[in-house]
């Protein structure tokens, strides 16, 4: 989608740090971690969130959740790790691009929301 910040970050237009690549996937460093690992998993496909996951193979779906566990063992988050989607207005999703927040590398808080 030519307006979208995550489709241009795969296409290259937009600079990023990547950390792991596959033919269905793309995964990069947050520009505004919030831990000190925070790694953006997100699907090359471009579909808006969760909620739109119909409009995604189940290929493509299912390799975005082992690529968080590929950025997890990259990244040496053996003691844990903490994935997250934001789906819509409530969850504050502000990028429309499907993306799973990969985070790590200190304990996390006991509540989510
Ligand atoms: P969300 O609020 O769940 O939609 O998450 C979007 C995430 O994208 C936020 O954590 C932002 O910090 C992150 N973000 C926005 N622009 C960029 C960028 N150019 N490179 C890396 N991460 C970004």
């Amino acid at each position: 989608m030519s307006d979208c910040l995550f489709c241009k970050i795969i296409s290259g237009d937009i600079p990023s740090a990547k950390v792991y690549e596959d033919d269905l996937v793309y995964a990069f460093r947050d520009i505004a971690p919030q831990a000190p690992t925070h790694v953006l998993v997100i699907p090359k496909t471009h579909v808006a969130s969760v909620d739109a996951c119909d409009e995604l193979s189940d290929q493509a779906l299912a390799a975005c959740l082992r690529a968080c566990r590929t950025v997890a063992k990259l990244e040496g988050l053996e003691n844990g790790y903490r994935v997250v989607s934001n789906c819509g207005d409530d969850a504050c999703q502000s990028v429309k691009h499907l993306h799973f927040h990969v985070l790590g590398g200190r304990k996390m808080g006991e509540t989510m929301a």
